[in-house]
């Protein structure tokens, strides 16, 4: 897998020269600013414009989710583009339509369909899980596959020719579609399919009765079929038997790329592989890991309309105003000197949660304060709440997905902590060190690659790195780092500036990942299609 970082390096200089443009298609159930819970969103908004950027002609294939609140439609800057097409799946004919907005270099395409308008995120409300997520995003799927070959966007097609980028299970079905029905007909030979993996503990499985209805030909069965262990089946009579959309794109895209390099390597390991890693590693010649960017427009500490106080690497001096605010929105005591850490993100058992729910204790016992921001699990919910409670001088938790707020805890915390069990690339991190915030993570995924281990001894005695990483997945662990974390900011003054400084000034701009796509699609085409 380091091959496409070399490789990208060498092609950039030869660019100029030699450019080829591409026809992309994304497929995605998130793109910001339309629609995002997670990571996926934000790759999906952000990867199409840089591509864009380089010249590519960008598509992203999306559902048009309306919540029912007029105020809150975020897709009011995309029209109908007056085409109406029929697609066969779930037995019967379903009517789709299209809306579009050309924005950034991007035609940000959304399907419209009454299954994708209702209250709750894209994937499901208070109640849990839609019932027919495998209907809404087989149709998005369909609709998908057929957008280039209809919608006359800025008046041409974008036509067989193209390269669909499918990102996660949500968008599976494409490359299974390409060869199964369209290939068959002679179309789409041309066409290339990417399976981009952003988390491969979500993979669309359900009973193998559903099949019939994902409008492909029954040989192809195979393709997606999905056998439980004896020991994960609920009674005697229970088979097994299965549908895994995610597999069946994994055995028929022509490449596969994640999220960061170490999880390209961790999901081929049966402790990553959530049971696709024989499957994963049969196919390691045509997977690499590409590290996520950021949008360094929106998460600028020098210019982010989120916060009051402005700074950058030139000028720290922004950065305590910031804490101070903070300290004061979330009505902790006001005192800059106390460490103050941070956490974003789902509260799920993926991100650690129960792990600094047992560290909590300890970590209160010290001279700090602590913020989280989060939604997900209603016991972890509860548990924040509850710890508010019990520390009230020293612990916020704020129940939400709120992104303004994101914004402030990362511009005003000293340190992030991040013990993610596993973490495909995380964002958190990276947006943390361009604000000058300093991760203490847990060693792996995207988190081991991108936070580099802090030395105070290296390069004469000035220091290097930019966090923290701490292994095993402990207690323990996680407290000692954090400890280690608290004592260099507070004693430690120009070793603290110094990891905020290297962390600021790190390149993790969409373009230099846009470069390794770039890398990857050539080797896409380099081949016929893996399934023809
Ligand atoms: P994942 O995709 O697994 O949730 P990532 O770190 O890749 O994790 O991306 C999470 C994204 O969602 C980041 O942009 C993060 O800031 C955002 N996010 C997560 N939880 C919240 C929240 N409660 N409020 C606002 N933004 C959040």
């Amino acid at each position: 897998t380091k091959n496409v970082e070399e490789a990208a390096d060498i092609d950039g200089k030869e660019e100029a020269k030699t450019k080829v443009t591409y026809n992309i298609v994304f497929v995605t159930s998130e793109a910001a600013p339309y629609s995002k819970t997670g990571g996926l969103g934000d790759v999906c908004g952000s990867l199409p414009i840089a591509l864009a950027a380089r010249g590519h002609r960008v598509m992203v294939v999306s559902p048009r989710y309306l919540n029912g609140t007029p105020s809150d439609n975020k897709f009011a800057g995309a029209l109908d583009l007056d085409c109406r097409i029929k697609l066969y799946c779930f037995g019967g004919e379903h009517d789709v339509a299209f809306f579009h907005e050309y924005r950034e270099g991007v035609d940000w395409v959304f399907v419209d369909h009454p299954s994708y308008h209702r209250p709750g995120n894209p994937y499901g409300d208070s109640y849990g899980a839609f019932g027919d997520n495998q209907f809404r995003f087989t149709l998005l799927c369909h609709a998908a596959c057929e957008a280039p070959l209809v919608l006359p966007l800025g008046g041409f097609t974008y036509g067989e020719k193209c390269l669909f980028i499918v990102n996660d299970w949500h968008a599976g079905l494409v490359p299974v579609l390409l060869a199964a029905k369209y290939r068959l007909y002679g179309v789409y030979k041309d066409a290339r399919s990417i399976l981009t993996i952003h988390n491969l503990a979500h993979q669309g499985v359900e009973p193998a009765a559903t099949y019939k209805n994902l409008g492909l030909p029954p040989e192809w069965y195979g393709a997606l079929e999905w056998v439980f262990p004896t020991w994960a089946r609920t009674h005697a009579l229970d088979t097994g038997e299965a549908v895994n959309i995610l597999k069946g794109a994994i055995v028929t895209a022509d490449r596969i790329l994640t999220v960061s390099q170490g999880y390209s390597w961790e999901i081929t390991t049966a402790e990553g592989g959530y049971g696709l890693n024989g499957l994963l590693s049969s196919r390691k010649s045509v997977i690499n890991g590409i590290t996520n960017g950021i949008d360094i427009v929106e998460w600028d500490p020098s210019s982010d309309e989120s916060i009051d106080f402005h700074y950058s690497v030139d000028d720290l001096s922004g950065k305590v105003k910031c804490k101070i605010a903070l300290q004061k929105e979330l009505d902790l005591p006001v005192r800059p000197e106390c460490p103050l850490i941070g956490f974003i993100g789902r509260l799920d058992y993926q991100k650690g949660i129960d792990l600094i729910r047992l560290a909590i204790p300890d970590i209160m016992e010290d001279d700090v304060q602590f913020v989280m921001l989060g939604s997900g699990d209603p016991q972890f919910e509860n548990w924040m709440r509850a710890t508010e409670s019990a520390y009230k001088n020293k612990f916020r938790g704020w129940v939400g997905f709120n992104v303004p707020i994101s914004h402030r805890i990362t511009a005003g915390c000293d340190i992030l902590l991040m013990p993610s069990r596993f973490e495909p690339c995380g964002l958190n991190q990276l947006y943390a060190m361009r604000y000058g915030t300093v991760p203490v993570v847990h060693a792996t995924g995207g988190l081991r690659d991108t936070v580099e281990i802090f030395n105070p001894y290296a390069q004469g005695g000035r220091g290097e790195g930019t966090g923290w990483t701490f292994s095993p997945l402990t207690k323990e662990s996680l407290l000692a780092a954090l400890r280690i974390a608290v004592e260099t900011f507070r004693d430690h003054k120009s070793s603290w500036e110094g990891l905020m400084k290297r962390g600021m000034e790190k390149d993790f701009t969409w373009e230099s990942s846009a470069v390794k796509y770039e890398q990857a699609f050539k080797w896409t085409f380099l081949d016929p299609p893996y399934v023809s």
